[in-house]
């Protein structure tokens, strides 16, 4: 409207004449902020000499309002918002190819701030955010419990490990049937077909059928919790934290998990391993669901780790205050535990079939932690659980006679090698290091990060044809 206004020599004054409109409403309209009645726009054809399927097409009339336009956009975007620059209109006397430079600006920045998502460091950064906002919570979604509760209490679940089949129900009470195939793409977990009603999962004779219930259950909460193609990157982590904690809700219900471990401290009595045994869990996922709890239901702060079995955090929660190390960007990840830690200590000792508990002094007090290790694939690992020294009283274990010091992050504690030993081999070994496969790595762009499209809608055609 604009193009063919300034193009026939009309103020937006004479054209308000013309159309019997104040110029202000026509302003509006020309930028956008209005939409004119067909009415209106018949007028304005009319006045201006133009078919209306002309002023209604979404193609720029030429070359110059295309750069407008596209200048028009990015200045409207929230990335132009964030650098607070003021939004500047072009006049028309504006050189091309100023307007040229100003638009290429922008869509440098634009392929900038994309790329910059794409790396490691803002991998690592949303990554480390999110953990702060979980902390500020004690770990504990209250919506989510509610959620998971309630569709739990349909199945007519009532107590003990949530079975194969109940999970089967509440898919189907959600309008989805778990389907199990042998091609999934490598780079999904699960893929569901949304009109179809079916949800792909993994083959159920893979070993440990419980980490299928798991996954059936992520696969589940995409929909249960309303989610959306995520987008960016910090996105796509917060979704794959809700599924992980709605299917532990699932698995571990608040309130029987409540209950079970809420009598077990009243006993004092308190193990991962019970609650995990009672519940039909791992490890892992039952001293995670026990961070859930233990702030909000038993008044407990409390510390997680999984440690690898060269030494760095795979994954790490606390709110008791343990010094965990962090790199430069916060982040704890890939970061090495202090080798005085059970966590750390326990997988250089012989096979533990319980857990084994130590009291360890820190900078930061003394905490008491129980550590069980295990193995996934050939890699050993370590699940540790642990609290304050004065909350150990409620912990099975807490008699024993294990004790250390740990003076981390003083590079004296654990890092620096003795001097004999340094001064015996430092310049004489050559080693060459082993890439962690577990740190956080950029993941290709695309609606789903992580996720090669092109395998998914084969994988989608192929199996909806069967
Ligand atoms: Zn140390």
């Amino acid at each position: 409207m604009r193009h063919y206004r300034t193009q026939r020599g009309l103020t937006l004054d004479r054209l308000g004449e013309l159309v019997d409109t104040v110029p202000s409403q026509l302003s509006l309209i020309e930028n956008g902020k209005r939409e004119p009645k067909l009415s209106l726009l018949t007028r304005i054809g009319e006045a201006l000499g133009v078919e209306l399927a002309e002023l209604l097409r979404s193609e720029p009339p030429d070359e110059r309002s295309a750069l407008e336009l596209e200048l028009a956009r990015y200045q409207r975007s929230s990335l132009y918002a964030k650098t607070n620059l003021p939004v500047v209109k072009v006049p028309r006397g504006t050189p091309t190819p100023m307007l040229e430079a100003l638009v290429g600006l922008h869509r440098e920045l634009a392929r900038a701030a994309s790329e910059k998502i794409a790396t490691p460091e803002e991998a690592r950064r949303a990554n480390t955010e999110l953990r702060a906002w979980m902390r500020e919570r004690d770990n504990y979604l209250p919506e989510i419990e509610r959620t998971a509760e309630q569709l739990v209490a349909k199945t007519g679940h009532t107590s003990g490990a949530l079975t194969h089949r109940e999970v089967s129900i509440m898919a189907e009470q959600l309008g989805f049937t778990l389907i199990y195939v042998s091609d999934l793409p490598r780079s999904t977990r699960s893929i569901t077909d949304l009109p179809g009603g079916k949800i792909y999962l993994p083959p159920s004779s893979i070993p440990g059928g419980h980490g299928l219930r798991s996954m059936a259950l992520q696969a589940i909460a995409h929909r249960v919790l309303g989610h959306t193609p995520p987008g960016d990157y910090e996105n796509f982590l917060r979704q794959r934290l809700e599924i992980n904690y709605f299917a532990a809700c699932c698995l571990m219900p608040e309130s029987a998990a409540v209950a079970y471990l809420a009598q077990a401290k009243k006993n004092r009595e308190l193990a991962v391993e019970d609650f995990r045994d009672a519940f039909g869990v791992t490890q892992e996922s039952a001293a995670q669901r026990f961070t859930n709890l233990a702030t909000r239901h038993l008044d407990l702060r409390v510390h997680f780790l999984r440690v690898g079995d060269d030494g760095a955090i795979y994954r790490a929660y606390e709110n008791d205050g343990l010094p965990l190390p962090t790199d430069v960007t916060g982040a704890v990840e890939g970061q090495y535990a202090c080798r005085k830690w059970i966590a750390r200590s326990a997988l250089s000792q012989a096979s533990h079939t319980t857990e084994i508990s130590q009291y360890t002094d820190t900078p930061a007090g003394t905490f008491w932690c129980s550590t069980q290790t295990g193995t996934a694939g050939s890699e050993a690992f370590s699940i540790t659980f642990g609290v304050p020294f004065d909350d150990a009283k409620w912990f099975r274990g807490r008699e024993t006679t294990n004790r250390a010091k740990s003076f981390c992050p003083d590079p004296e504690c654990c890092r620096n090698p003795p001097t004999d030993l340094a001064s015996h081999w430092s310049g004489n070994a050559w080693p060459s290091a082993r890439l962690h496969a577990h740190v956080l790595s950029p993941l290709p762009e695309g609606e789903f990060p992580g996720v090669d499209d092109n395998e998914l809608y084969e994988f989608l055609e192929r199996h909806s044809q069967g």
